[in-house]
């Protein structure tokens, strides 16, 4: 296929809700044309959660290295060799971007490179020619934001971007943001050995989780030694002879060698045409239906770049709800609240379903009912020398709308939460189910035993 082809789908914007969609659209018969300006797997790939576990395994590590005499291992911690760990880091990558073309190749995808811009409802220019579409995706993601009067120059003031290239372990940085991408930077740096303050406007560190999750983590931070000033906001950040001096609010101080800003991502939605085929959007984000559908018939949208969570899965489920929609199945709208979230610090956080908060105002508070397993009941996790708990939040006599869990691989259990969630499994019927002993997942079980009225260890 060239430009000249009559695309069932003109997808622009090669990360995770657009390969997706061209996958499976391709996969569904689909003819599919994917316009991607840099490189194939976007940010969740290069910039973002690939990388990012990358180097929170080696500060894993690094810790580990550090503290094997309390298994009885004798090991010495001759520090990070920072050039290793990103060459680890982009073999990792390397393997799965090509595995990445190959597919795409396979699926007998028209794979353009260049930067795209909508010309019309139908149609996107790229590279000098017009591919045309009987629909069209966009899935041009996000990229870091800023705050009024912060220069992130890439070199003291940074952004994810440069710190996933950074060629050296900083001695000391300020985190602005204690959100996902803050505290995973924060977490992996100080593993390397680095001295981390993070900066909070908001009263908890990981703020969109359960209240209860963020003081596990807050407690967890305090004691490897991560300094946090939660609360306060940003004022100004200034130059120092050999650093950077951030100000809060309320006059506070803060100095390092490096200013690492996380403050959320904003969609890439400007000069691309949107606006002038008709796409409704809200403070940049396109604007869209339970189906992905923007107000224009022919246009729909995926991933960042539209106001859901912004998370590659979502991006990855948002992109085969749009193709299988475009090939005639019976598309399903995804229920946000049951997908799984997991900041993949030390201790992880992971969640699914609603915080304890937002059950009690939706059910009412009498009607809420939570549940707490301390992870020192579990005997996986006392091997693995790991603390943490997991929180069930129920709806009285109903099913568990609310699972949160703060501990080491945590992230691994999730997914048997999201079951329980999505199948409005009852606890008693949870605690019919057998959980292998001695595994962390028996955690997930005994919390439903416990809350079953039936608790074993707890
Ligand atoms: P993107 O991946 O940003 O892809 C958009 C693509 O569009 C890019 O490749 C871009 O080059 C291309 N593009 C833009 N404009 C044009 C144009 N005009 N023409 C052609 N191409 C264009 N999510 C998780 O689920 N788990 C994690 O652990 C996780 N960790 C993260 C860590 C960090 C540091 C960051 C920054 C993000 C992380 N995320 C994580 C979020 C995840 O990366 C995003 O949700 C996901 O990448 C969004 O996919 P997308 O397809 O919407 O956008």
């Amino acid at each position: 296929n060239d430009a000249s082809t009559v695309f069932d789908l003109v997808i622009l914007g090669g990360g995770s809700g657009g390969y997706a969609a061209a996958l499976r659209a391709a996969q569904l018969g689909l003819d599919v044309a994917l316009i991607e300006k840099n490189k194939l797997g976007g940010t969740c790939l290069h910039n973002g959660c690939i990388p990012t576990k990358a180097l929170l395994h080696a500060g894993e590590i690094a810790d580990q290295a550090r503290e094997s005499e309390q298994f009885g291992v004798k090991t010495t911690f001759d520090g990070i060799d920072m050039a290793g760990v990103h060459k680890y880091k982009d073999d990792v990558i390397a393997g799965l971007y090509k595995g990445l073309q190959g597919l795409v190749a396979s699926r007998k995808i028209t794979y353009v490179t260049g930067e795209g811009r909508v010309s019309s409802p139908t149609t996107v220019d790229v590279n000098g020619e017009r591919y045309t579409g009987r629909h069209l995706l966009l899935a041009t993601g996000s990229v870091p934001k800023s705050l009024p009067g912060l220069n992130i120059d890439g070199d003291r003031i940074i952004s994810s971007d440069h710190a996933l290239v950074l060629d050296r372990v900083p001695k000391s940085a300020i985190v602005l943001g204690g959100g996902v991408i803050g505290v995973e930077f924060a977490s992996a740096w100080k593993s390397f050995g680095a001295d981390i303050t993070i900066i909070e406007g908001l009263p908890h560190l990981a703020p969109l989780e359960d209240e209860n999750s963020s003081k596990i983590l807050e407690r967890a931070f305090r004691k490897r030694g991560i300094k946090f000033n939660l609360g306060t906001f940003f004022q100004k950040a200034e130059y120092t002879a050999d650093g950077v001096k951030v100000t809060l609010a309320d006059g506070k101080e803060f100095e390092a060698e490096l200013l690492l800003v996380a403050v959320g991502r904003g969609p890439v939605s400007q000069g691309l045409g949107y606006e002038e085929a008709g796409v409704a959007l809200d403070r940049g984000y396109v604007l869209v239906d339970e189906y992905m559908q923007t107000n224009v018939p022919t246009i729909s949208a995926v991933g960042d770049l539209v106001p859901t969570l912004q998370l590659a899965h979502v991006g990855f489920a948002e992109g085969i709800l749009v193709a299988e929609r475009l090939a005639g199945l019976k598309a399903v709208p995804i229920d946000y609240d049951g997908v799984p979230r997991v900041t993949y610090c030390h201790p992880e956080v992971a969640s699914v379903g609603i915080t304890e908060a937002k059950a009690k105002e939706l059910y009412g508070a009498d009607k809420v009912v939570t549940l707490k397993y301390n992870l020192a009941g579990n005997g996986k996790s006392k091997i693995l020398k790991t603390a943490g708990e997991i929180k069930l939040v129920q709806v009285r006599d109903g099913a568990v709308v609310g699972v949160h869990m703060v501990g080491d691989r945590m992230g691994e259990q999730v997914g048997e939460a999201q079951l329980i969630y999505n199948w409005e499994a009852l606890p008693a019927e949870v605690a019919q189910l057998i959980h292998a002993h001695p595994t962390q997942s028996e955690a997930l079980g005994e919390a439903h035993l416990a809350l079953a009225g039936k608790p074993l260890h707890s």
